[in-house]
């Protein structure tokens, strides 16, 4: 199985051969066509499986292959939530790399940062947007960011920003977005709380474990 196999399009194969991925990983050859074919999904994996790519190389594509629009009339269109500023500069950087080639515009919102360059950075618009919940729930009530254009979105590490008390911070989040949209989630374990968000959130996802 080849990442070409799995219909990834020119612009993203080039990309992934100049970062020595050769081979899709397993949870990468389950999620990346079920994501493409715009199912929302339920992935059970831990971080080092190839779990970014799995979720963010499908997204590229599914972005890069509607029209983004001038810089300043970008819209959000794919919202990543995720628990750490690590996590979050880590899927950034990922995501930098497989749309290098195409003209997305991506951008990180985390906390311990000056919150002005952020917002200079919204300002001038991103289709991707990774953010920690905390910083965004700030730069939501100051009427920073519209999340209406949001198409997909993506719960990464649910159960630790569970853990971490993010939950309601999430749930808000998701209350401003369109209801109409597709749904990716992971989390390594199932907690009830995490099994209520899952069925509260998905709609007959693909399920995807490792
Ligand atoms: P992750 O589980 O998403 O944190 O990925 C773990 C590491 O594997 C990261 O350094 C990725 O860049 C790398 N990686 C992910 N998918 C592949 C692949 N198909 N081939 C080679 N390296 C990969």
């Amino acid at each position: 199985m080849t990442f070409k196999d799995l219909k990834i399009i020119p612009s993203i194969l080039k990309a992934l051969s100049k970062e020595n991925y050769a081979t899709p990983t397993p949870i990468q050859e389950q999620a990346i066509p079920a994501v493409l074919a715009g199912r929302d999904l339920f992935g059970c994996a831990q971080t080092g499986t190839g779990k970014t790519a799995a979720f963010a190389v499908p997204i590229v594509q599914l972005l890069s292959e509607q029209h983004s629009g001038p810089n300043a009339q970008r819209r959000i269109r794919s919202l990543i939530l995720t628990p750490t500023r690590e996590l979050a500069l880590q899927i950034s950087d990922n995501i930098q790399a497989y749309s290098q080639y195409t003209d997305l515009r991506c951008i990180s919102i985390v906390g311990g940062v000056s919150q002005k360059a952020q917002e200079r950075s919204l300002h001038q618009g991103a289709d991707i947007l990774i953010a920690t919940p905390g910083r965004l729930i700030d730069l939501m009530n100051q009427k920073c960011i519209d999340l209406q254009y949001v198409k997909i979105l993506v719960l990464d590490e649910a159960d630790r920003m569970l853990d971490m008390g993010f939950i309601h911070d999430v749930k808000k989040i998701i209350t401003n977005m369109p209801s109409k949209r597709q749904t990716l989630f992971f989390s390594a374990t199932m907690p009830p709380e995490i099994s209520k968000m899952v069925k509260s959130l998905l709609i007959n996802p693909v399920k995807v474990e490792i």
